[in-house]
């Protein structure tokens, strides 16, 4: 094949597209160039070109995104550590150590352990938590937000020369750059990168299919072009009347994500409305609105078709008014939004170094706007995530490796145990030591982002109550004090009984038969008490964490337990005095009403409240004698 680009050639282009850095941001960035060709000298790409084309593309792209000077030095720089002699020390004395670390940050995450295995995992079973858990590693283990630009950049070189690789590993290849760096770039809202990412890899990962898709739906997009264009010259004339400033144009749906949306809709082709779009570009939010009113006024809308995304954005920031229009019985989308937040769509989080942050890009970047970006980064990664109150997801979050290459997420500051647990609560009951690294270490170590961790157990659960201490997640702890209650529980039952029995004894009620505690336990599912069977609530209670009348209310019967007493609105004219004292609160039972001159007596309820009922009354017969008190008319 015939090399197309050369050093100089690629150098001239970069020279070129670094205009809006600053001279000496030139002539370090031209010493980087030299720099990287000599550490690279005599090393080849696998198409034969010279090793520096790649570093010179990456940096390019990276030009192209308006990156600082330091992100494109690191750019050119980001293979010298792995692939050459030179060390960290060597760049941080050359170009200064913040060029070192984003090159470390690059070099570290091509080593995350047993990627392939995870990727392959997934291919097969479907495994998108791995793979959810591998962009996130991928974030965490950047740490600098530039890192990542990167690597992407990085990943987009490698993906346009997918072709000179072959079999499996140019299939993972694929695959990894659409399930890993193509989604993290969605999740950032770098629709550009994404969109190519995935292009360029689609044919590799997915051959067979590719060339399907591509016999099927080449044709129809040569019909659309037309008819879209069409549309694009009147929706040109509507506007201009209308005096709006507008960019049309007619938008091909990239083949990989076309396909996907085919996917979902079983290639149901008449599903599918925007094979092209038409993209309206304005100038105002209030233009983005007066636009999709006067597209609704010349063509038909769909019905439920309209989206706003400006109203309520996608997750990942994009924003845009979609809606969908019939025309001569032809259907297509249309995109509305203005130009800012069509830059945002296509660069993401790059938009704001081109557009918001020049700050970022002339002076050197504080360590405040580095964490912002830190957290926004982490958080559109996050996916699923949400972080409330925009807590550092770096800081609240470590990951871990079990030996085989699974990747587990905990909180930060959790140890072996909380990842003992977290694997298997056998495996955390039966902890007794554990391998960090290949290092025997304390069981409360605290577990740092990429630590292979293994469990030392023993036979039997050994788990002991000083975990309790250190373990950060709630699951490791309810797994102990679980462990531990099941162990007292028998103990616990008893002296729960005892105390339920003190209980009905101290209220004058009789005492509960174990015939009827099926009859109870039944009760207690049927009400709000959070337990399964009565056993269990007797152990909360000997605990103190379930109130003994509350138990009783819910399993006792109603009249039993006096919850049913009905209390009378009536008042009668004159006050009665209690036996108990006086100036005690009292209720007129409903079911006799008593007047003055009637005989009365005071009943105290199980609630600890007084009603005052006829002495002749037919409920006082089911009351307990002990709880019956004389009430008498003042
Ligand atoms: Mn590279």
């Amino acid at each position: 094949m015939k090399v197309k680009n050369n050093r100089s050639t690629l150098e001239k282009k970069l020279i070129n597209s670094i205009k809006y850095l600053s001279p000496e941001d030139i002539e370090k960035i031209k010493a980087a160039c030299d720099f990287s060709a000599s550490a690279h000298f005599g090393q080849k790409r696998i198409s034969g070109e010279e090793y520096i084309t790649h570093p010179l593309n990456v940096a390019i792209s990276l030009a192209n995104l308006s990156s600082d000077s330091e992100t494109i030095i690191a750019g050119l720089l980001h293979d010298v550590v792995e692939d050459t002699n030179f060390t960290y020390q060597d760049i941080s004395r050359e170009f200064g150590d913040r060029v070192a670390k984003l090159v470390d940050g690059v070099t570290k995450i091509s080593q995350i352990k047993d990627k392939k295995k995870i990727l392959k995992l997934s291919y097969f079973h479907d495994y998108s938590e791995q793979i959810d858990n591998y962009r996130k590693v991928l974030a965490a283990m950047a740490g600098d937000p530039r890192v990542i630009i990167i690597k992407l950049s990085d990943r987009l070189h490698n993906a346009q020369t997918l072709s000179w690789l072959s079999g499996e590993k140019k299939i993972f290849y694929a695959l990894e750059t659409i399930e890993i760096y193509a989604a993290v770039a969605d999740r950032l809202g770098m629709g550009e990168i994404h969109g190519q990412l995935c292009d360029l890899s689609f044919p590799h990962a997915y051959p067979d299919e590719y060339k399907k898709f591509i016999e099927i739906i080449r044709p129809i997009q040569k019909i659309r072009q037309q008819n879209v264009e069409d549309v694009i010259t009147e929706v040109n004339l509507l506007l201009k009347n209308e005096s709006i400033g507008a960019e049309i144009n007619g938008r091909v749906k990239r083949d990989y994500s076309l396909y996907k949306k085919l996917q979902t809709y079983n290639f149901d082709l008449a599903k599918i409305y925007d094979f092209i779009a038409v993209r309206i570009i304005v100038d105002s939010l209030s233009d983005c609105y007066k636009t999709l009113g006067i597209i609704h006024a010349n063509y038909q809308p769909i019905e439920h078709k309209i989206t706003d995304y400006i109203a309520r954005p996608k997750e990942n920031g994009y924003q845009s008014l979609h809606t969908v229009v019939k025309k001569d019985g032809f259907v297509f989308e249309v995109q509305i939004r203005t130009d800012e937040m069509h830059q945002n769509a296509e660069y993401g989080i790059a938009a704001h170094w081109k557009y918001k942050d020049s700050e970022y890009k002339n002076n050197r970047p504080n360590i405040k706007s580095e964490l912002n970006w830190l957290e926004e980064i982490s958080q559109s990664i996050s996916n699923g995530y949400k972080l409330t109150n925009g807590k550092k997801f770096f800081s609240s979050k470590v990951f871990v490796f079990s030996p085989n290459g699974k990747i587990f997420e905990l909180p930060a500051n959790s140890t072996p145990i909380d990842f003992a647990f977290l694997v298997h609560t056998d495996i955390g009951l039966s902890c007794t030591g554990a391998k960090i690294n290949g290092k025997l270490l304390p069981l409360d170590t605290k577990l740092k982002t990429g630590d292979v961790v293994e469990i030392i157990k023993s036979d039997k659960p050994k788990p002991s109550r000083d975990w309790l201490n250190f373990v950060q997640t709630t699951q490791a702890k309810n797994k102990i004090k679980n462990f531990f209650f099941n162990l007292e529980k028998p103990r616990l039952i008893k002296d729960g009984q005892k105390k339920v029995a003190d209980e009905l004894a101290r209220l004058g009620l009789p005492q509960l038969t174990e015939s009827n505690f099926n009859k109870y336990s039944l009760r207690i599912n049927q009400s709000r008490l959070p337990y399964e069977n009565i056993d269990s609530v007797f152990a909360s209670i000997a605990k103190n964490d379930q109130s003994i009348i509350d138990f009783l209310r819910v399993i006792l019967d109603d009249q039993e337990i006096g919850k049913d007493e009905k209390i009378s609105k009536y008042t009668p004219k004159g006050s009665i005095s209690l036996g108990i004292g006086q100036g005690i609160p009292y209720k007129i039972a409903r079911c006799c009403k008593p007047k003055i001159s009637d005989d009365i007596i005071g009943y105290i309820t199980l609630q600890q409240k007084i009603t005052v009922h006829k002495k002749s009354c037919a409920e006082t017969k089911k009351f307990s004698k002990q709880r019956i008190i004389s009430a008498k008319w003042q």
